[in-house]
């Protein structure tokens, strides 16, 4: 199974926000190539390229995830724009 890392140490290529480093609990380690992230300023689904910098993940690829990845990173990205939405209504 691949890692799922929450950020990475790179640039959001939709929102362009820095990314800090911080890893999925059950994964650890340095990101490599084909590991998928999730920007948690924009929820956009991220996948990491050779040199680590990230890419958008294509609509195909998304569809090709395992089931328990594409589960994790629906909860993630649920969580991310459930604050989105909640910071958008000026509830914080
Ligand atoms: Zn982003």
């Amino acid at each position: 199974m691949k890692t799922i890392y929450t950020h990475g140490d790179a640039r959001c290529p939709k929102c362009k926000v820095k990314l800090t480093a911080a890893s999925d609990p059950a994964g650890g380690g340095t990101p490599s190539a084909g590991d998928v992230s999730l920007c948690v300023y924009c929820a956009a689904i991220l996948v990491f390229n050779p040199e680590l910098t990230m890419r958008l993940m294509s609509p195909e690829e998304i569809n090709g995830l395992e089931p328990v990845v594409a589960d994790k990173l629906a909860l993630y990205a649920g969580m991310v724009l459930l604050r989105l939405q909640r910071e958008q209504d000026g509830k914080h």
